[in-house]
């Protein structure tokens, strides 16, 4: 039996209609960059996640860019957040600057270890980017505690975590601001890069509305706030887009990704229960490899679902030589990496991200695997 790590092909072809209708309008509407659909996919989230503002930006990754831009994190400044997530998040913070501060992890959630936050912060410090890896939200109480305790922002990386809930409250609402992504892979994913930004703070959703765009227009101009300044008094009409106000970014998501992530939005809970069902099931019988106990008022979105295994190679490739693909998030922590080299961090001290990166397997978890394949997973991860 042949099984992907993800099958994304499954699920277009249940929503195939809807979805090629709508790309389909687009096409023939002529209107590629900003309207309609943008609009009201934006509308929708900022409703779905819970806050005033969504923002939809050209990928997650810019989401955290201009996240950090947008609170004026910089050159000299220090970010704290978790080694043991994908390179993006740190890489938001060294593409403005900064230098990202790692913090271990726990080993059952492999989130970053909230009561380890507190020791790293120094005078430089200017925010946290917790992750709520593999969907599994993080301990926000604390986080924002600490974040509060010592005037820090929190930016809450939840690229995969969408439509996970902590304490009654969807994640990407717990916090100053929110990134997501809608990389086709991710548990609500486009047909090519998109992202979103969320926040209750006006003033930061139209510092990320000017920079997706140029800091051009009323939005870069009420931004910047500059009344009356050079030639503003003379503005020609229908050309605001043309008056430049603050140096931005080129980073919108395209109509056609909108007109698909409306469809598919819909369908968002009832897909992530189906990874809870497909989730429970993995829970029950390999509890030995997988010993996260989810806490009663915290509700996962289970974007991956991850083993810690001794042999692992030896486990990959039998499952392999059964036709079934396994995925390894992380194998190596961000600390650890080449480009980080900089940074001087030394093996051992990040002792448990280094630890389960040398074990984790991640098993195919999507909404349409079928119990009979999930069976024939099971057998074959259990078989010695
Ligand atoms: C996918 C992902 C990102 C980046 O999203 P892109 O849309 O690929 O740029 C950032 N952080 C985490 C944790 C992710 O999983």
């Amino acid at each position: 039996m042949e099984i992907k790590l993800l099958d994304i092909k499954r699920q277009y072809e249940s929503i195939k209609q809807e979805v090629e209708k709508n790309v389909i309008e687009v096409l023939s509407s002529g209107q590629y960059i900003m309207g309609k659909n943008v609009e009201r996919l934006e509308q929708t989230f900022s409703e779905y996640i819970g806050v005033e503002y969504a923002i939809s930006v050209a990928n997650g990754t810019d989401a955290l860019v201009l996240a950090l831009t947008a609170l004026g994190v910089k050159e000299g400044d220090e970010v704290i957040t978790s080694p043991f997530t994908f390179f993006s998040t740190a890489e938001s913070i060294s593409r403005v600057g900064a230098t990202p501060v790692f913090v271990d992890i726990e080993e059952n959630t492999f989130n970053m270890n909230a009561k380890l936050i507190e020791e790293k912060i120094t005078s430089k410090t200017k925010a946290i980017i917790p992750v709520h890896i593999f969907g599994y939200p993080c301990d926000m109480d604390i986080i924002n505690k600490i974040a509060k305790k010592y005037n820090l922002f929190v930016v809450e990386d939840a690229c995969q975590a969408i439509g996970a809930i902590y304490k009654g409250k969807k994640v990407g609402s717990i916090s100053d601001i929110a990134c997501f992504s809608f990389f086709p892979t991710k548990n609500l994913g486009c047909a090519g890069d998109g992202g979103m930004v969320t926040t209750k703070n006006n003033i930061i959703a139209e510092k990320i509305m000017a920079l997706r765009n140029h800091g051009s227009g009323e939005i870069g101009r009420k931004v910047a706030n500059c009344i009356n300044m050079g030639q503003d008094n003379k503005i020609l009409e229908g050309y605001e887009k043309y008056y430049h106000y603050l140096i931005g970014y080129n980073s919108r998501l395209d109509e056609i990704q909108a007109a698909i992530l409306n469809v598919k939005i819909k369908y968002l809970d009832e897909w992530n229960e189906k990874r809870r069902e497909i989730a429970k099931e993995y829970n029950k019988k390999l509890y030995m490899y997988h010993p996260t106990k989810v806490d009663t008022d915290i509700k996962p979105v289970y974007h991956m679902y991850v083993l810690k295994m001794k042999d692992r190679n030896k486990v990959i490739n039998r499952l392999k030589s059964c036709g079934i693909t396994c995925g390894v998030y992380y194998p190596v922590p961000l600390h650890m990496q080449n480009v980080y080299s900089n940074l001087q961090y030394k093996y051992g001290e990040l002792p448990i991200a280094e630890k389960v990166s040398n074990l984790v397997i991640a098993l195919p978890i999507f909404p349409e695997l079928t119990k009979e394949e999930q069976d024939y997973i099971i057998k074959h991860v259990i078989e010695e």
